[in-house]
């Protein structure tokens, strides 16, 4: 039985939609307030409703005014919790909207807007139709190699950009993975993303705010990478997120996280001494491949100078181990928006 924090930010959502606190059901139609002097409105056609989390419930929506330089016309459209505070809603949205807007890559969920209409506030992100890798596994126990190989090159294609633009996610976990309509990755949710200024910068300002935000508005403890626990131990950077892929390579694999434990002090000490096991071979599972271990061993490394970085991932054996069936290793970078 695959137990996760998803399962649990789900009982929530459900216990806040009862409790009549939780986003209300948007109007047939939604309209933008222009963004520019004298420009146009644009009005959305909401259609059925797609997903919930802790903070928002997330609608199809169709564009029905035509506006330059948009193609599509149908996205996720995401209605935030009506009785969050001022003060709460900017602190998780001021991430989203800084370094998420300026997100451009094909393995990242492009966002397009977010505005607010009839007091409600509206988030316009690109529409992932096949839902989140968390549901994907759940679905079927675990995923097939190819399939792991293709999620991780895609997913390191994303990361790569993101850490060249000194860009940390800190949140990645399969069900911030989303696919979209020809099961491609795209990485979402960036409420927890940071821009790694100057390591002081970080430690000073960015990284105690993103850890109280972590326990006060997150406790996703599976994917959480030692360092970030050890307090007065140097900060932590960009190569936590290379842990948390380690954490959903095993996952993807094996169909729950390596650490996963009864209680979260039990997660983070099993964590700390690399106690995982992979499964035994049986009805479910082949026997895994000693790629797919040295590769997760790579990527779980306590020493965070130690693990890879997303080059080096995709070069490892496991990417073209059985010749034919490997993916192509094409590494995209498609993007025109810059970090300033
Ligand atoms: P929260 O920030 O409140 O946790 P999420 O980002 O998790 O909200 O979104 C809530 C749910 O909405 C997700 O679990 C997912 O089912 C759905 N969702 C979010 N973004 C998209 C998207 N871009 N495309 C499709 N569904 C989405």
């Amino acid at each position: 039985e695959l137990v996760e924090e998803e399962d649990k930010k789900a009982d929530a959502a459900k216990k806040a939609l009862k409790e009549k606190e939780y986003a209300p059901v948007p109007p047939e139609w939604v309209l933008q307030p222009p963004i520019a002097k004298g420009g146009l409105a644009e009005k959305f056609r909401t259609g059925r409703c797609i997903g919930k989390g802790g903070f928002a419930m997330c609608y199809e929506g169709e564009l029905r005014s035509k506006q330059q330089g948009m193609n599509k016309t149908i996205f996720a459209l995401k209605v935030v919790k009506a009785k969050m505070s001022q003060k709460k809603m900017e602190e998780k949205f001021r991430t989203e909207l800084q370094i998420h807007a300026k997100m451009q890559h094909p393995n990242i969920v492009e966002f397009h807007r977010a505005f607010t209409y009839q007091e409600s506030t509206y988030v316009v992100l690109e529409l992932c139709s096949n839902g989140s890798v968390m549901d994907m596994v759940k679905k079927r126990r675990c995923l097939s190699l190819p399939e792991v190989r293709r999620y991780t090159v895609q997913l390191c294609g994303a990361i790569k950009y993101m850490h060249a633009r000194n860009v940390i996610h800190r949140d990645l976990k399969m069900g911030n993975l989303f696919l979209d309509q020809e099961m491609n990755l795209k990485i979402g949710d960036f409420g927890l993303a940071a821009v790694l200024v100057s390591k002081e910068e970080y430690q000073l300002g960015l990284y105690e705010n993103a850890k109280k935000r972590r326990t006060t508005l997150c406790g996703t403890p599976n994917y959480i990478a030692p360092e970030i626990l050890e307090k007065g131990k140097g900060g932590h950077d960009y190569k936590v997120d290379i842990w948390a892929i380690g954490v959903i390579v095993f996952a993807m694999i094996s169909g729950q996280p390596p650490f996963q434990s009864a209680s979260q002090n039990e997660i983070y000490r099993r964590a700390r001494s690399l106690e995982y096991d992979w499964p035994q071979k049986d009805k479910h599972f082949n026997d895994i491949p000693d790629e797919v271990k040295d590769l997760v061993a790579q990527l779980l490394k306590v020493d965070a100078e130690e693990r890879p970085d997303a080059d080096q991932i995709v070069s490892h054996p496991f990417f073209s181990m059985h010749g034919g069936d490997a993916m192509p290793l094409v590494m995209e970078e498609s993007f025109t928006r810059e970090i300033p």
